[in-house]
């Protein structure tokens, strides 16, 4: 048994879904305290629990202490069984970060599975559809472990009701850990804003900031077409497709926020990383460490990466994995910008 504490570091919820993704994957059980203890509202909410019923339902674990507000966790895993699965939060909370919960056990399955999943497709503090499209699955795609997702609707807070749905392939046997140092020549950049339910000025006006903070010019600058049953929500995402990493950013717009604070948040966050020659942007980092540790445990050697920030999230992270698996990470500065990293992955 396992024993993790929910408060370290971040104190967040990517403790229980990286220990629930790892004893899934390891065969592992895990008990886990303290959950979510960094955070306003401490324990399990719907978005967390739906996560450890989706983990349940892939490997039929035995579970205590699956409840609302639980701070305590108790998880045995069985063998993982590919197949038809849907998982829906219920609410607007995050349903691609339940997708990520299950991917990685999916993955080593025998065989290719669907999962359809319900609930927040872009939601503050989560992975946004887009992200986990173009910046996380070709990153998987690339290590091997092939997969397909559909946005079939758009879900934002407070309404819900977005749809996902995703194939993921085997790729037990595939999986080749790769060095991710380097971001390679900028391809192509364009910034979208989706404003399902809203007046086109919102969008109109988060473009134009954008444009002219980054220097971009009309073309590059879209007005996502959006399905009438979606919305009302606002999500700004600026693409910058890389050589060997596309990097997605992202805000939302809210009630209070003005469409020139959405848009300086998303320039902030492209200007710095400009200002970096790391290859990976923050949320990338600290999710790209468990499919490279995964692909280190089944193949050993080593691996590395650089990144623009190390933030507690990453380091957190590194400190979960390492628990269910014989991988260590170590980080040195990198570049000249004074907060990038040189991340090296080794199996044991
Ligand atoms: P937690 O706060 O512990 O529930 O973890 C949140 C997860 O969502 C982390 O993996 C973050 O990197 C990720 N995340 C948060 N915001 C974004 C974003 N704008 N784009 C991509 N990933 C994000």
């Amino acid at each position: 048994m396992i024993e993790i504490d929910g408060s370290t570091g971040e104190g967040g919820g990517q403790i229980l879904r990286t220990s629930l993704a790892l004893s899934m994957c390891t065969g592992q059980p895990f008990a886990l305290t303290r959950i979510r203890a960094g955070r306003p509202k401490p324990g399990l909410m719907r978005q967390h629990l739906t996560c450890v019923n989706a983990a349940a339902a892939v490997c039929g674990a035995q579970v205590l202490g699956a409840e609302l507000s639980s701070q305590t966790l108790h998880f045995t895993p069985g063998p993982v069984r590919a197949g038809d699965y849907a998982f829906n939060v219920g609410t607007a909370g995050s349903c691609t970060l339940v997708l990520q919960t299950v991917w990685p056990a999916l993955m080593m399955a025998e065989a290719p599975s669907r999962v359809k999943l319900g609930g927040g497709t872009h939601n503050p503090m989560a992975p946004p559809f887009h992200f986990l499209d173009r910046s996380y699955a070709p990153l998987l795609r690339r290590l091997g472990a092939e997969a397909e997702l559909v946005l079939r609707r758009m879900g934002f807070y407070p309404a819900g009701g977005g749809e996902i749905e995703a194939v993921l392939w085997p790729a037990r046997d595939l999986l080749q850990p790769f060095d991710l140092n380097e971001r390679g020549a900028l391809r192509e950049a364009h910034a979208e804003c989706f404003a399902p339910a809203l007046p086109r000025s919102v969008a109109r006006r988060e473009l134009q900031q954008l444009g002219a903070g980054l220097g971009w010019h009309e073309a590059q600058l879209r007005e996502a077409a959006t399905r009438q049953n979606e919305g009302p929500g606002n999500a700004l995402l600026a693409t910058l497709v890389h050589e060997h990493v596309t990097e997605v950013f992202t805000a939302f717009g809210e009630k209070g926020v003005s469409a020139e604070q959405v848009a300086q948040a998303v320039v902030g966050e492209v200007r710095a990383y400009q200002a970096s020659e790391a290859a990976l942007g923050p949320h990338l980092t600290d999710q790209w460490a468990l499919p490279l540790a995964l692909a280190l445990w089944q193949r050993g050697g080593k691996a590395s990466f650089t990144c623009t920030e190390l933030t507690p999230h990453a380091r957190t992270n590194f400190e979960v994995i390492e628990r269910f698996l014989p991988v260590r990470f170590s980080a040195t500065p990198f570049g000249h910008e004074g907060s990038a990293w040189q991340v090296r992955a080794l199996a044991l």
